[in-house]
């Protein structure tokens, strides 16, 4: 009989090697590598997840009647040497092609049979198709395409609308007035989550974060509540503050799926059409609808697709030469005055999330002017999000987060002084730092050092048309001498967690 290798962010029966499988003709195994799990510290909430999830998919699957092994093993080659010693060598491993490069070399080599899986909407050759296809990766015309080839808002070829991308109207600061932001589901522990729990608290793993204590859905069932509360609730909101850093909504109108999506507890085509669905009950103003689908259709297609496309050496850019170390803040909130900073990481450290503005934003954006190495900066986003996958994470903080891919896959760095902060979160006027100072001990660390990374990185940037305003305008503020000697004090001080 084949044994199924189903890995723990493949839970689902209907996209990956259990598609189309019924009990009794196959067995399943699955494994907790204790090598990869004491490799790295983790968010206490992703690594409950990631096992909890796992156990209680299992059990789904012994319901339906599955034999399945779900074993501990010091490492993945073991764990196959024990089953196939208790099963017989011929007896064929099978697995969905799994989520990194590292995972395909490694079975590969251990003689497990790769199949093509349906978790994304977009497979390889589709993607493959486009980018060779293309001059430059940008995200705007693989959406646009994604749209017509999947038939999504379009109509005779043209957007819904009128226009491909309503983003214009979505990047309201928070209200000034108050405002009633959606409710978040949670769902009580049972009795699976306390036993992972448990376990966690033996086996002797590096962990970070508050425990888990039901924000995140652990099944299937799960899931699909929270997708219907988004599309109930949620969706409509989901554009205009999209960008917004409130002080009173952790979750804004985001639709916190993406731990589901990457889980396999969710596919993204389930999540499209029920956001369409809504709309042709109930519509929702079409800069919510098209903004988020953009998010699932476009940004999280083109991220998948260019993991894979751009290869396993991509993960190790640093073309912007970044070698500082990870300001102590990230691992230590408490050590640092910047309002902003303490909150965001504040947040990570309490549920593992954050929204995609404080990641880009607050936390890439301070990496990348503050010049610390893109891989210290990949390695603790690895450990402190819930939804932190290789696939995704690494062309988000190489490309997108740090540009250290020379505009590979951005046509330009987001980076981004005080000025902006202020702007689209409330952090400012209670913060030591003044958001307008590029100079002196009050002067913001994003102020000084956005002005100093122009500065510093000038050449690097000269051929970058979309920078040429900002980076000839460095030539005439009147304190660049002062700013370039704070900035180093300023980076010193984020190290050690004087700022
Ligand atoms: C530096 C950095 C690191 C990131 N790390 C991760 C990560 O480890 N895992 C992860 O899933 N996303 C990551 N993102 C993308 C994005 O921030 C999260 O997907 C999003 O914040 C998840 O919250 P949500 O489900 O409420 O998203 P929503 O705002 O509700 O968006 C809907 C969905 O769109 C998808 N999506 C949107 N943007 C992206 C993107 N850039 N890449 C991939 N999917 C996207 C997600 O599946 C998300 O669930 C990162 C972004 C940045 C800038
Ligand atoms: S002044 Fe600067 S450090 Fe302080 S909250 Fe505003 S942006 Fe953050």
């Amino acid at each position: 009989m084949t044994t199924v290798l189903v890995h723990l962010d493949q839970l689902t029966r209907d996209h990956g090697a259990l598609a189309g499988v019924a009990p009794g003709e196959v067995r399943v195994l699955m494994v907790r590598n204790l090598s990869m799990l004491r490799s790295r510290p983790w968010h206490v909430q992703k690594l409950h997840l990631l096992l909890t999830a796992a156990e209680h998919f299992a059990a789904d699957l012994r319901a339906e009647g599955f034999e399945v092994a779900l074993v501990d093993a010091p490492t993945l080659q073991v764990a196959l040497a024990e089953h196939r010693r208790r099963h017989g060598a011929a007896e064929p491993i099978r697995s969905a092609r799994p989520s990194s490069h590292a995972q395909v070399a490694l079975l590969e080599r251990l003689g497990v049979v790769q199949v093509d899986h349906t978790m994304f909407l977009t497979s390889a050759a589709e993607f493959t198709a486009w980018a060779d296809g293309v001059r430059t990766l940008r995200m705007e015309p693989f959406y646009r395409r994604q749209r017509l080839r999947l038939g999504i808002l379009v109509e005779g070829g043209q957007p819904v609308g009128g226009t491909w991308n309503l983003d214009a109207e979505n990047r309201l600061p928070p209200p000034r007035s108050r405002y009633q932001w959606p409710t978040v589901l949670t769902d009580p522990l049972d009795e699976v989550d306390a036993r992972v729990a448990d376990w966690i608290s033996r086996a002797g793993l590096t962990t970070w974060g508050e425990p888990p204590d039901g924000t995140w859905a652990r099944t299937r069932t799960g899931a699909r509540a929270r997708l219907a509360h988004f599309i109930a609730e949620v969706l409509p909101g989901f554009g205009p503050y999209e960008d917004a850093m409130p002080a009173d909504s952790w979750s804004v109108h985001h639709s916190l799926l993406s731990p589901y999506l990457n889980l396999g507890l969710l596919h993204p085509r389930e999540v499209v059409d029920a956001a369409l669905q809504r709309h042709a009950e109930q519509p929702v103003p079409l800069s919510s609808l098209e903004g988020f689908i953009r998010q699932i259709i476009g940004w999280r297609e083109y991220v998948h697709g260019a993991y894979w496309w751009l290869g396993p050496e991509y993960r190790h850019r640093n073309d912007l030469g970044a070698r500082a170390s990870l300001p102590l803040l990230f691992t230590d909130p408490s050590r640092t005055d910047m309002a902003c900073m303490a909150s965001v990481i504040g947040d990570v450290r309490e549920r593992g999330w954050a929204h995609h503005i404080p990641r880009l934003m607050l936390m890439a954006n301070l990496a990348l002017i503050a010049g610390v190495d893109p891989a210290a900066l990949l390695g603790w986003m690895r450990a402190a999000f819930i939804d932190a996958y290789d696939w995704v994470m690494v062309p988000n903080v190489i490309g997108m987060g740090v540009h250290a891919d020379s505009a590979t896959m951005m046509t330009k760095p987001y980076a981004a002084g005080g000025a902006y902060i202020d702007r689209m979160g409330r952090w400012c006027r209670g913060c030591r730092y003044n958001p307008r100072l590029r100079s002196g001990d009050e002067a913001c660390p994003f102020t000084t050092l956005y002005w100093d990374f122009l500065d510093r990185n000038a050449e690097a940037l000269a051929g970058n048309h979309r920078m040429t305003r900002q980076v000839s305008a460095r030539t005439r503020l009147a304190d660049l001498p002062a700013v370039r000697t704070r900035a180093p004090a300023v980076v010193a001080g984020l190290v050690d967690g004087r700022v």
